[in-house]
């Protein structure tokens, strides 16, 4: 007999085979996908809402029946942190929007940012990664990994060149994330991949900004995709996942590996409430790339604002390159004021009345945030952060327009 975790032979969490009997014969679009994908109701009781199968474990009738629970294709559950109902339900729809043929959550988009990477790496092994990408995952990849032995370059991801002049003989990934957290540069992302890919080289892409209905990056030729879920697909600021999904067996093996040994598996409860979101991310998408874009447009015309940092405006420096990549613009920008004093950043952000006040974006509300939090030695500009939530449009553009004017 196998010894249950060593390596798993089958896949060991398979999306389920079932679809919804109404996608039987079409290949649904995204927001289909989002509806109906491996609800699978009529298995059971015909409950609309996928239910919550709350349970640790699983429990087999006879020694004979858990023993045969394995096989190749049908999906089989015997504990929650290998695998679990409704998570499966939630992966398997996760998997199609990212055109991917596996996917995973976890606990949170760190965790799924940790696995897909140490799934590539082994002691020795190099990295080169984009220059103000999220900064807890920069904190990963310059404090933790070190001691063990894996080195990161970190180079701005703009001018590809300088970017592939950074992969070395022992560089086993390229890690990247566009546009980049609070600098909103576009990465030019098909060089970089192409020449990842000559060298064989594993390309994790983190599309928490975009979401999985304005971009695509296995498409494009990236081998890994990581969500913080915690934003757009959890979308109403009340849980914390993540996930990491791809094409490869080999590479799924690797990251199930880190998933059910280091366990960062998501709670059902937890999945649960993800795919209540996952239900309306393309309407949600829809309300905040406009609420954004009209927020955007005023400030750009404001007297007191030097620059928006808005892939979606064409006054971005990057703007074409991100218009020929994403199907959409995101919620999430940033602007600079023409004072760069923290006194004016302060006075803007305190007088903002529906905006909030915080870290996180990606929920129903709207949230600011700026500070040096946002530069880099190369830049040193001083940007304001906003996600801008669900909220009426005209009430967004007056609250800026007030707040601008205590400036
Ligand atoms: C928030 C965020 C993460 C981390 O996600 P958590 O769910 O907070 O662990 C990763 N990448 C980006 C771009 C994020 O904004």
């Amino acid at each position: 007999m196998t010894r249950a975790y060593d390596e798993p032979d089958a896949r060991p969490n398979p999306v389920p085979a079932t679809e919804h009997d109404a996608l039987a014969g079409i290949e649904p679009g995204a927001e289909t996908i989002c509806c109906h994908l491996a609800d699978d109701r009529h298995r059971l009781g015909g409950s609309a809402a996928t239910p919550i199968f709350q349970a640790s474990t699983f429990v087999y009738p006879d020694l004979e029946a858990f023993e045969q629970r394995k096989q190749p294709g049908t999906p089989y559950f015997e504990y929650t942190r290998v695998g679990n109902p409704t998570t499966s339900v939630l992966q398997a729809k996760l998997a199609k929007l990212e055109q991917a043929e596996w996917s995973y959550v976890l606990s949170s988009g760190m965790a799924a940012i940790c696995a897909a990477l140490n799934a590539c790496l082994h002691t020795g092994a190099h990295i080169v990664v984009v220059e103000r990408c999220y900064y807890p995952a920069a904190r990963y990849l310059r404090n933790y990994l070190p001691r063990f032995g894996v080195d990161s370059t970190f180079v701005a991801g703009t001018n590809a060149d300088d970017f592939i002049a950074a992969l070395r003989p022992e560089t086993r990934v390229v890690y990247l994330e566009s546009p980049t957290s609070g600098a909103f540069e576009v990465v030019d992302l098909q060089p970089i991949i192409a020449a990842a890919k000559e060298r064989d080289i594993t390309v994790i892409f983190d599309n928490s900004w975009a979401s999985p209905l304005f971009f695509n990056p296995l498409a494009i030729g990236c081998d890994l995709v990581v969500h913080s879920a915690t934003k757009f697909i959890g979308g109403h600021s009340d849980v914390v996942a993540g996930v990491v999904a791809g094409r490869s067996e080999q590479l799924e093996r690797r990251v199930f590996r880190e998933v059910e040994l280091v366990g960062g598996t998501i709670d059902p409860f937890a999945a649960w409430l993800l795919l209540r979101g996952v239900r309306t991310l393309s309407v949600r998408m829809e309300r905040h790339q406009s609420n954004a874009l009209a927020v955007a447009r005023t400030l750009e015309t404001h007297s007191k604002v030097r620059r928006v940092r808005h892939p979606g405006l064409p006054s971005h420096p990057e703007h074409e390159r991100a218009r020929d990549l994403f199907h959409g613009s995101s919620s999430l920008f940033g602007f600079e004021l023409v004072d760069q004093s923290q006194a004016a950043a302060r006075r803007f952000i305190d007088a903002l009345q529906l905006f909030h006040i915080g870290v996180s974006w990606g929920g129903y509300e709207s949230l600011a945030l700026g500070g040096t939090f946002f530069s880099a030695p190369s830049d040193p500009a001083l940007i304001i952060r906003l996600h801008v939530g669900l909220e009426t449009e005209a009430d967004l553009i007056r609250d800026v327009e007030q707040a601008l004017d205590k400036v």
